[in-house]
This record gives structure tokens, sequence and C-alpha cells, in this order.
């Protein structure tokens, strides 16, 4: 096995057949070598720095229906709620003085948060934080629509495929749903000039180490400048409340390979990871990781956002737990990073 990770390192990229062995085969002694490839590739591009995102949960209100999410439409058990403008400024206006140079936006794709709205909103803030990057991830808009928020000022966009299996993306979602259109998405961000991330969930239901292979073969071609790689995790109000979840060693191989794949990458240790294992947000730090992204939401509406059960969104996860984070981080020999983070194409 481990002729084909020194492979992927040196010539990033491997035959299906390669990756088939790597992912069927993977025992402990090997993923514990491919998370030290991983982490050796991370160190050489961006030393022992931590990239912080503030994530700012923008609306709980959703439009879709995906059989995994927590916030989908389906669900009547949640409080819903969208921030308005001036709150959402007050998270940034939070998340600057505690160092953050970088703000996600996320939510539903809530149908109240018109185009003209999420423009404005971006403005605002490009207007009042110059120099901090604006992260988008609401979802599937129009062509014209990712071009006015980028105009606005809007750097950065993330947009999960989930699955690039047809018929896998049809057991996730409902009809109306459709897989061709999110890869088209895909490809106007990038040609609209968004840093664009994109990725799956690890273990969602009726996943095949087949689908995986496509994954990674369609995010080599696309090359996105983030890969966002996070288990599985199920809902108790979702059809696929008693799915179990997606484990953290595969996890953690797949961000070894993304990271051997794309040494550059910003690669998030994600909240589903850390909420999945106790010491997970280390773990994938360890694995090649080189992002995490705290919460920034206001503290009485982050229960809402509820994605997936238990989803953690305290201390370590949090904006106002960066001292805890700081102490995580320094323990595994890592150090926060205040930079903005812009990808950065290093050969
Ligand atoms: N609506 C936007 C979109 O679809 O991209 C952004 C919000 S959506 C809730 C953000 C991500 O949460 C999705 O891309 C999905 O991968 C992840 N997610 C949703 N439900 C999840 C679950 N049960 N377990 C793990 N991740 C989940």
């Amino acid at each position: 096995m481990k002729q084909w990770i020194d492979k992927l390192r040196q010539e990033r990229t491997l035959r299906p057949e390669e990756l088939r062995q790597l992912l069927t085969g993977c025992d402990a002694e090997t993923l514990r070598y491919i998370n030290k490839q991983a982490q050796e590739v991370a160190l050489r591009h961006f030393g022992n720095k931590i990239y912080i995102r503030g994530l700012i949960e923008v609306s709980n209100c959703c439009r879709n229906n995906c059989y995994y999410c927590g916030i989908r439409k389906g669900n009547p058990n949640i409080e819903r709620y969208r921030l308005s403008q001036e709150s959402i400024l007050d998270c940034c206006r939070q998340g600057y003085e505690s160092g953050f140079r970088t703000f996600v936006l996320q939510g539903g794709e809530d149908t109240a948060l018109t185009d003209e709205r999420i423009e404005m909103t971006v403005a605002r803030i490009r207007q009042n934080y110059p120099d901090c990057a604006i992260t988008l991830s609401l979802g599937e808009k129009s062509r014209e629509a990712y071009e006015r928020f980028f105009r606005a000022g809007a750097n950065r966009y993330l947009l999960r495929h989930e699955t690039y299996n047809e018929s896998h993306y049809r057991q996730l979602h409902p009809a109306e749903m459709s897989g061709k259109q999110r890869l088209q998405c895909l490809a106007d961000l990038k040609d609209i000039g968004y840093q664009t991330g994109t990725g799956i969930m690890v273990g969602s239901p009726g996943q095949t180490v087949e689908h995986i292979i496509e994954d990674i073969r369609f995010i080599e071609k696309l090359r996105p400048e983030m890969i966002g790689i996070g288990p599985f995790l199920p809902h108790h109000d979702t059809p696929f409340a008693q799915y179990p979840s997606g484990t953290v060693e595969r996890t953690l191989l797949l961000l070894s390979i993304f990271r051997l794949m794309h040494p550059s990458a910003l690669i998030p240790a994600t909240t589903a990871l850390a909420t999945l294992a106790p010491d997970g947000r280390e773990r994938g730090i360890l694995a090649g990781a080189n992002v995490v992204m705290p919460n920034l939401s206001p503290r009485e509406e982050r229960k809402k956002y509820e994605l997936y059960n238990d989803k953690a969104s305290l201390g370590a996860e949090s904006a106002e737990g960066l001292d805890a984070l700081q102490k995580q981080l320094n323990a595994i020999g890592y150090e926060i990073s205040t930079e903005r983070g812009d990808f950065k194409c290093n050969p």
C-alpha cells in the first residue's frame, strides 16, 4: 500500500485501481503513514500555521429538502431564523476584534435572502472591512447572482458537490434537485474568479468506494482552491435519521489523499469531524488539514443551525473559544494564523 502513497505524494495522482486498493485496504498502519505524508506536505506549504475563518450562519430557512440535512424544508421541528444585516455586521465586528480576517456567510437556500439583499450585505462588509476576505456558502444561484456578489466584494464560495455520481445524488436529494445544476454552479463560480470550494460528506448513505473514486477524479479535474471533507452525521428529524455516521478513519484517509493531490488547497478540519470525535480537529490537522472555522454566529441562534445531531458550536469550535483552540493547536505543535489566508499556488 505504501507504494501507492509514495506515488501519490510524488505524482499527485493515482489510477482508479490504485485508489481502489488504497480505499479498500487501508489498515491502521497505512492510515498513520498516509496521514504523516500529508501532514509533511501541509507543513511544507503552510508551515505550522492554521488559518481561521469566522463562520456566520445567516439563516436556517431553506427551500430544499436534502434527505441528510437538519435544516431541510420538510423538518417542522426546528425554529427558523434569519439574521438581519445589522446582526451579520455585528458578528463581523466581533470577529474582526478577535483577529478574524475571513468571514464565511453560510445558510440554507432562503428565498427571503434575495440576490439584492445578499449583494448589499456583501457590499457593506466589504466597505467596513476592506482587508478581509468574504466567503459565501449560500447554495445554488444563477450565474448572474454569483457575478453580482463577486462585484460587490465576495472573494470565495463554498459549494460542496456532495457526490459526483448521478444515481447517488438521487439517493441523497429529492427529484427536483439536480446534480448537473450543482456542477454547473461550480463551473460558473470558478469561471467568475471565485476561490471555489467543493467537497463531499464521507459515509453518506449509499456511498460506495466507486462513488468516492468518481469524486476524487472530479475534484482532480476541477482543481478547487478549497476542499471540504467531513463525515456524514445523522440528524434525528431527517429521513436518514437511522443511518450510521461516516467514520473518522475514512475521513482522515480522504483528507490525506486530497492533501497529497492538492498540496496548496485550503482544507478545513471540519466541525463535523470535531463533533464525531473529541480529538477530531487535531487529527484532521495531523492528516493534512490547514483551516478551522470557529462559529461566530450569535449564541442564541447557534443551536437552531443544527445540520446533524449534537453539532459542536461551543468551546474551541466557537469564536469566543479562540484561546481554547490556540491551546489545542499548540499541544500538537501548531498555531493560529490571523492572516487572510488566500489560496496561493505554491509549486
Ligand atoms: N445551502 C448551502 C449549500 O447547500 O451548500 C450551504 C449550507 S449546507 C447546510 C452546508 C453543508 O452542510 C452541505 O454542503 C453538507 O455537506 C453539510 N451537511 C448537511 N447535512 C449534513 C449532515 N447530516 N452531516 C454532515 N454534513 C452535513
